[in-house]
């Protein structure tokens, strides 16, 4: 599993790293960031997948 965020469509809510905070970050403007380049732990893929499905901007991008 890898995770990308369409920059275009985050809003900074933070949501995404409240529920997965050793998956997503923030930039300077407080747009998210993936801190994992490449795939993601196996242990970690329940709270990015939770981070997916509560981003109320749909900005968070799964890909198998
Ligand atoms: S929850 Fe979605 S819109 Fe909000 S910071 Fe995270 S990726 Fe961006």
């Amino acid at each position: 599993m890898r995770v990308s965020v369409d920059s275009g469509s985050c809003h900074g809510h933070q949501m995404c790293a409240i529920a997965a905070p050793e998956v997503f970050g923030s930039d300077e403007l407080g747009n998210a960031t993936v801190l994992i380049a490449g795939d993601i732990p196996v242990e970690l893929q329940a709270k990015a997948r939770r981070a997916e499905a509560n981003c109320p901007e749909r900005a968070i991008i799964i890909t198998e």
